[in-house]
């Protein structure tokens, strides 16, 4: 017959049995061993039934106690399994709830950013400012006056093939139309400094235009540009070659340089074209560039007297240069997007990548 040292024997045993379970797995078996019906304690039980009633008693109660001790040993055990391996499982997934906390960096990405085209607007007013031009606006409704006429390109010009727009349906024809370039902006800049007497003008002009594109690889329908207008005493074509010249190197990189060639526009007298080193080949030639190593950005000149006189400004005190480029070419050639629909339709994958 066993006495109360092999009851605390039991309680020692199953003590470290339960400490030396490693996982909730093994305290499970750990459990059935010391508590179970086949444990040494329950065993002990069964055999009380042959001890004389005053003897049952006192070993009832030390039985009693040590399957209390024993319980309680398990759930402890159980508990610190549980939070162990709870641990082990978000270490393992690496998930951090407080990321998605507002206010938080991922919490911040997951608002997005600037669409590519406004980005490149920024970045371009960000380096003319940085050459002290100032920035203007102006509306995308304009009149025939001031998106054609007054710009030197009266009723019937064949130049006007070159800027067929959409018309607004307001009373008389073709008189309000959405603009096809950012060149009124021009107009109502020399407009309001002659009459506030604040000439000189340093202005970039950004902004959205129309014209009845058909969709392609190069054109769209609805695009961005970027119009410069400089009006001072002395100001010469050497000053508009150069600021070409600052504006590419700043914008596009040291190695990307601009160059000049002949072309006309009714607005500028002389007229040129400005081309720039093909982003792509770097100008040793490759196909988009054909073989030039140069690549087309957008038109110049010096402005023409007639568009002074529309405005009021004398030609004989001040003299000026007009330039203007598309923004959306200017992201198109920096990023080398073959296709400039790619901008318009929406894509989060490809808008992402800026
Ligand atoms: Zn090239």
């Amino acid at each position: 017959m066993s006495g109360p040292t092999d009851v605390a024997a039991c309680v020692e045993e199953a003590r470290r049995a339960i400490a030396a379970a490693g996982s909730t797995e093994e305290l499970r078996r750990v459990t059935a061993e010391v508590s179970g019906k086949r444990s040494p304690l329950a065993e002990m039980s069964r055999e009380l039934g042959a001890l004389e009633p005053e003897a049952r008693r006192q070993r009832g109660q030390h039985l009693q106690a040590a399957r209390a001790v024993v319980e309680g040993l398990l759930e402890e055990r159980a508990a610190a399994l549980r939070f162990e391996e709870r641990s082990r499982e978000l270490a393992a997934s690496r998930l951090d709830l407080t990321e998605f906390l507002p206010g938080s960096p991922a919490a911040r990405a997951a608002r997005g950013h600037l669409h590519l085209v406004s980005q490149t607007r920024d970045e371009l007013e960000d380096v003319f400012v940085g050459m002290g031009f100032e920035v203007a606006e102006g509306p995308e409704i304009e009149t025939d006056w001031y998106n054609f006429g007054a710009l030197n390109i009266p009723p019937a010009h064949p130049a006007r093939g070159m800027w067929d727009t959409f018309y607004l349906d307001l009373g008389e024809p073709e008189t309000t139309l959405l603009r096809t370039h950012t060149s009124p902006v021009q107009i109502h800049l020399m407009e309001r400094a002659v009459l506030d007497g604040a000439l000189p003008i340093h202005a970039v002009m950004p902004g959205r235009c129309y014209r009845r594109d058909t969709p392609d690889a190069r054109h769209l329908p609805v695009f961005h540009q970027v119009e410069g207008l400089v009006v001072d005493r002395g100001i010469t074509f050497a000053d508009l070659a150069g600021t070409i010249e600052v504006f590419t190197a700043a914008y596009f990189g040291p190695d990307i340089h601009a160059r000049l060639r002949p072309a006309y526009f009714p607005f500028t007298e002389p007229s040129a074209e400005f081309e720039i080193t093909c982003t792509l080949c770097r100008g040793t030639g490759c196909r988009t560039c054909s073989q030039t190593g140069w690549i087309e950005l957008g038109g110049c000149g010096m402005v023409d007297p007639a568009v002074f006189a529309a405005v009021g400004v004398d030609a004989e005190s001040w003299t000026g240069f007009a330039f203007g480029f598309g923004i959306d070419r200017c992201a198109q050639m920096r990023h080398q997007i073959a296709d400039l629909r790619a901008l318009v339709e929406n894509d989060i994958r490809f808008l992402r990548q800026f």
